[in-house]
């Protein structure tokens, strides 16, 4: 136990392009989803929210993409604590990635899962499932504990039934709101960039999030934490009045208390 009546906590560490990390907590567990900041940055926002770094009882990994993964080796090397990821994400990233001294890096505990088929760590039972991105084997998550449900997921070109799925009854949903569609096509980026960005397999706009707000999603949410803003073709504001606007359309989601995830620092921790 960390904490009496610590109940089921999330913070978001980092989120964006330049690395994402979250974290979240059980009485019995403490898991940390991606781990794309480095080591240092990492430790030292999980001292900052009052974390010990050594209590992490696992990393999960997302998918091998530099924003999700690139603390991972020295992470895994000082905490030696179980790496979770998919057999062709774990391939695909020790191939492309070589340490110091020019080898593959090792993970001291590696264990594989399968999206769509859970697992255990401690009381929390994790989900992964398959989202459309242009990775190995990329995956969201939902994790359930002590009666309450969390959903990650960020990274995806759309919202396929299936991860409409996964989100319903969930108590804090964390989810991508990547991009402005007039601001990314308006913006400096190169036009390859652009089409990979706007593809099903690149990244959620605003404007598909708030037609996922007003047309599919159940409203059950007590927190909803939009995550891997655009620094480039997103605004706080913007991203935030979009998911409100679409919010709003439905009269019965007053508990909906929308939050940003940032890149730089950590957010607030949503405690359930
Ligand atoms: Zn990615
Ligand atoms: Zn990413």
């Amino acid at each position: 136990m960390y904490a009496p009546n610590m109940a089921v906590c999330v913070s978001m560490l980092a989120s964006g392009s330049r690395g994402n990390a979250a974290l979240v907590e059980s009485s019995n567990a403490r898991i940390l989803v991606d781990a794309g900041i480095s080591c240092r940055e990492t430790f030292k926002r999980l001292k900052s929210i009052g974390r010990d770094p050594r209590e992490i009882s696992a990393i999960l990994i997302t998918h091998e993409h530099a924003d999700h993964i690139y603390g991972l080796a020295t992470l895994s090397k000082k905490l030696r604590v179980p790496i979770f990821m998919t057999g062709a994400t774990h391939q695909v990233w020790s191939r492309s990635v070589r340490d110091a001294t020019g080898e593959r890096p090792q993970i001291a505990k590696l264990e594989v899962f399968y999206a769509g088929r859970s697992f255990q760590i401690a009381d929390i039972t994790v989900m992964p499932f398959t989202i459309p991105h242009d990775a190995a084997d990329p995956v969201g998550y939902t994790f359930r504990a002590e009666g309450t449900k969390v959903a990650l997921v960020t990274d995806l070109g759309y919202m396929p039934a299936s991860v409409c799925d996964h989100l319903r009854k969930c108590d804090v949903l964390i989810v991508e709101s990547n991009h402005d569609l007039e601001m990314l096509r308006g913006g400096s980026y190169p036009w390859s960039v652009k089409q990979r960005v706007m593809s099903r397999v690149g990244h959620l706009s605003n404007e598909s999030l708030a037609q996922f707000f007003a047309q599919d999603y159940d409203g059950g949410a007590s927190y909803i934490v939009l995550a891997h803003l655009s620094e480039q073709n997103n605004h706080p504001e913007i991203a935030l009045k979009a998911a409100n606007d679409a919010l709003g359309r439905q009269m019965t989601l007053l508990q909906n208390r929308v939050m940003l995830a940032a890149q730089d620092a950590p957010t607030e921790t949503i405690r359930l």
